[in-house]
């Protein structure tokens, strides 16, 4: 079926206008407009991850930092930012891709407005509608029902609530408009449209957790970390019918759900600050813990793009304590034996490379191909009876799996492995690990601790980030 608005109720409509209009209607491509503004123009890139425990425990014994024999850490440095923000300009809007499914979609608006959107991202026709509307896949449009107004299908249809309200769906609470799209292979996408610092708002406590008194700078180093990622994203998506992803892929938003007043603060006081590289917003990758230094993203991931602020920095103050050292995942372990590492391999290989990959009677050896600077695996060898695989950077967390194939992945690739062969085989396998998540960029719980301590939101940011600058674009 071709675009457009195909309405199965005719007699909804009554008026003779209006069914002219849906005539004429040609939507040729899907989607309901791109960002209208977006400060800077970055570099695209594909593939971030933001991942934190939000969770305390005591100070560990902390083990000699075998990765640190040499060094001298870096302190973090005081540069003469302050917030300012400048009023007046206007706020970039951002598409977040919240539900991706094949089933039916209820959406809820107390009142407001559904719009058929063009392929230029216009609206070509609306009609006010109030109370449950019903979307669902019928090919490659989406089709509505409900709400008041008339039931058909289309490509792209924009619900707007009136001014204040909420879009709710699945009765969660959103801020702004929702686009339904169809995915093109039968499925629906629901694309909440909205201002950028209602999503920080709404992604800030998902991704930093809930502060004690004393740390409230955290969430302002998390305000701007995540609006420069944001806007660091967006350039390289204009093309696509969304920004950014829901969930870990990119940020974690739960809408209005996901709120606190604190955080709100946070995203108040630091409107349009962010942080820039040679004039650009940063792309500001960060993670839960790092365990003692941030991560090099050009081991990490060496097929990305790389970044000079991204290079890796000792986590840790004049004294060489380590600011995520209060982190329960500043050390760690997890041990395996041979059959159980065998089935997790199996799988875990033939994700990473394919089918043909990982069909072996034994493991031989498994070994370390390098560990970069700050001590991180640079590769992983993994000899079978029937071919050796490479697995290389943060790859190597979803392949050496503590648990099970399909269970959580490695917590970071800062660790030490100790093999124990024999019989021609891999017996067990024991690695010492530290940190939590990528790490690279901000290691939030770092942050936290650094807040703690009185570093400003600049301090923390620039220590981790170093070079970089922090400005208000908006
Ligand atoms: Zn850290």
């Amino acid at each position: 079926m071709s675009a457009g608005f195909h309405h199965d109720e005719a007699q909804y409509y009554g008026r003779g206008a209006a069914a002219a209009a849906v005539l004429v209607l040609a939507l040729l491509v899907p989607g309901c407009g791109g960002p209208k503004s977006v400060p800077m123009m970055p570099p695209a890139e594909t593939g971030g991850q933001a991942e934190h425990d939000g969770s305390k425990a005591p100070p560990g014994a902390e083990d000699e930092p075998w990765w640190l024999s040499g060094g001298s850490p870096d302190s973090a440095v005081a540069p003469e930012g302050v917030f300012q923000a400048v009023p007046g300009g206007s706020i970039p809007e951002v598409r977040v891709l919240i539900l991706e499914t094949r089933k039916s979609v209820r959406v809820h608006v107390e009142s407001g407005e559904l719009s058929i959107i063009d392929s230029r991202g216009d609206t070509a026709l609306s009609w006010p509608v109030a109370g449950e509307i019903r979307f669902g896949a019928r090919g490659d449009e989406v089709s509505v029902s409900g709400g008041g107004g008339p039931a058909g299908q289309s490509s792209s249809i924009l619900i707007t609530g009136t001014e204040g309200s909420f879009v709710r769906i699945e009765g969660r609470p959103y801020r702004g408009s929702l686009c339904m799209a169809a995915d093109g292979q039968g499925g629906l996408l629901a694309i909440n449209i909205l201002g950028m610092e209602d999503y920080i708002r709404g992604v800030l406590p998902s991704e930093i957790g809930y502060l004690k008194e004393g740390q409230y700078e955290a969430f302002r180093a998390q305000a701007i970390a995540s609006r420069s990622y944001a806007l660091s994203k967006m350039p390289g998506k204009r093309a696509e019918r969304f920004d950014l992803r829901a969930t870990v892929m990119d940020q974690v938003y739960k809408g209005v759900e996901g709120e606190n007043a604190e955080a709100s603060r946070a995203v108040d006081e630091t409107r349009g600050v962010v942080g820039l590289w040679e004039g650009v917003p940063i792309t500001a990758y960060y993670s839960s813990c790092c365990g003692g230094h941030t991560a090099d993203s050009r081991i990490g991931w060496p097929s990305k793009a790389s970044y000079p602020y991204l290079y890796g920095v000792r986590d840790a103050d004049r004294s060489g304590m380590s600011f995520c050292a209060d982190s329960r995942h500043f050390r760690w372990e997890e041990s395996w034996h041979g059959d159980a590492l065998h089935a997790i391999l199996e799988q875990t290989l033939r994700a990473e490379f394919g089918k043909s990959a990982a069909s072996f009677g034994r493991i031989v050896d498994m070994e370390i191909e390098g560990f970069s600077e700050s001590g991180r695996v640079i590769a992983l060898d993994i000899v079978t009876d029937n071919g050796s695989y490479r697995v290389e950077g943060d790859r190597v967390r979803w392949v050496l799996r503590p648990r099970s194939a399909d269970g959580p992945i490695l917590r970071s690739t800062l660790f030490k492995m100790d093999v124990d062969r024999s019989g021609g085989r891999v017996a067990a396998v024991r690695v010492r690990g530290a940190g939590n998540g990528h790490g690279t960029g901000m290691c939030q719980s770092g942050a936290i601790r650094m807040a703690g301590l009185g570093y400003s939101a600049v301090e923390i940011l620039v220590h981790y980030y170093p070079g970089i600058t922090i400005e208000s674009v908006y």
